[in-house]
């Protein structure tokens, strides 16, 4: 797509023009939607050839692609966008953060290497493809410290979330990268985003998105993607045309567009998010609050009441699963989105029943303050005495707010 790599520019920069480097020179300011399925050509002696390529190293063919499930011009000026945000050679896109997962998962055991070390707290389904070994792999988990004793010759990934859903336990990259020697880290990076960190910076090889978040930001696309070098990134192309989770070009759009406004709204809604974990960390109804050391825009905590009825007592703030959007979003994690996890692993994990997520939008923070407290005014105590403190998982740190979160 892009012919001459443009020099580095600030993230800012690269959120407002990475993959449409080409568009001015077309005479075009909005990218183009490529809806195609086939792409004509007489030539089929070129096309043999082109798809010969594409098996052996899996690049992105030359000139326009020959079916759409090698690969879509429009969702290409998203995956140049993101590998630029993450500061990667390339980028695959898929269909959803799963799918995304399922590839790398897929592409490391076609090799031969089933085995993956990871540590809690994963997203729900995460932890569930891995625990139920849906894919044929096997999984040890283990917290951070001991992970290089967990390697095996077999073991083809190690897998952390950093911070982490729901808990927003934060891991040390760096150290995880270091223990993991020669096996290929893969870095969650759904909840911080490259505005808040680049986890390639810190030595992890691949770097996954739920794009259905921040990526896209209104709630609308559902879409997951890989950042890493090119090699792997050959590999996650491969899997992608023969198994079929591919992007569409509708979403790439989307997603491309999301990209432009991803450093104001991440900055904005963790400003919002900081406000508010002062607030709840400072109120005698709230057990304990959790926000990362390195800030963003989840909140978790937990309430001396029944959390059933905070989410029941909302207005404002949308009750529902998933996070990452314009509005803000509050859900129970041991009811939905952990929903899926053995109880006792999720607990272990540090998410007790007592825990609500919630994901800050771009709402005036005086208003949502009102609807939060509004919605725990309601909330009747479970029992006296009643107290859910489930510890971080050993290893992570997990930041218990005290009076003062800076605003990042
Ligand atoms: C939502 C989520 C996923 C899964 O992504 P989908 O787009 O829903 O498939 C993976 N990881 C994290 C951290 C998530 O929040």
């Amino acid at each position: 797509m892009e012919t001459t790599p443009a020099p580095m520019r600030a993230l800012a920069t690269e959120a407002v023009h990475a993959g449409r480097d080409d568009l001015a020179r077309q005479g075009l300011h909005a990218p183009p939607i490529d809806l195609s399925t086939t792409y004509p050509s007489y030539d089929s002696r070129g096309e043999a050839a082109r798809i010969d390529a594409f098996a052996t190293t899996g690049a992105d063919p030359e000139g326009p692609p020959v079916y759409g499930r090698l690969g879509n011009p429009t969702v290409a000026r998203f995956e140049t966008a993101l590998a630029r945000l993450e500061g990667t050679e390339s980028a695959v896109a898929f269909a959803s953060g799963m799918a995304a997962l399922s590839a790398v998962l897929l592409v490391r055991s076609s090799l031969g290497l089933r085995h993956v070390v990871a540590v809690r707290p994963l997203y729900g389904c995460s932890d569930h493809l891995l625990t139920a070994g849906l894919l044929g792999s096997e999984v040890t988990w283990t917290d951070p410290a001991g992970i290089a004793d967990a390697l095996r010759p077999d073991t083809g990934l190690v897998m952390v979330e950093s911070p982490a859903n729901p808990t927003l336990a934060e891991v040390d990259l760096r150290a995880v990268a270091h223990a993991c020697g020669s096996v290929p880290l893969l870095a969650d990076n759904t909840f911080a985003t490259p505005v808040l960190q680049r986890p390639v910076e810190q030595g992890a090889r691949l770097v996954l998105h739920s794009a259905t978040k921040y990526l896209g930001g209104h709630g609308d696309v559902m879409a997951g993607v890989v950042a890493c070098d090119e090699e792997f990134a050959g590999r996650l192309r491969q899997v992608r045309f023969a198994t079929g989770g591919v992007l569409h070009p509708l979403a790439g759009y989307l997603l491309l567009r999301g990209l432009s406004t991803l450093p104001v709204r991440v900055r904005a809604a963790s400003a919002n998010a900081a406000e508010l974990a002062r607030r709840l960390a400072a109120d005698p109804r709230v057990a304990r609050v959790h926000y990362p050391r390195i800030g963003g825009a989840m909140i978790a905590f937990e309430v001396h009441g029944d959390p059933h009825e905070v989410i029941a007592g909302v207005r404002l703030i949308t009750p529902a699963v998933s996070l990452g959007s314009v509005d803000t979003l509050i859900q129970h994690p041991a009811s939905i989105s952990h929903r899926i996890v053995n109880e006792g692993d999720r607990r272990n994990a540090g998410v007790s029943d007592s825990l609500l997520r919630m994901s800050v939008g771009l709402e005036d923070v005086e208003d949502l303050w009102t609807d939060l407290n509004n919605a725990l005014a309601v909330t009747p105590p479970r029992g006296a005495g009643l107290h859910l403190n489930a510890a971080p998982p050993r290893g992570a740190t997990s930041h218990h707010v005290p009076a003062v979160a800076s605003a990042p």
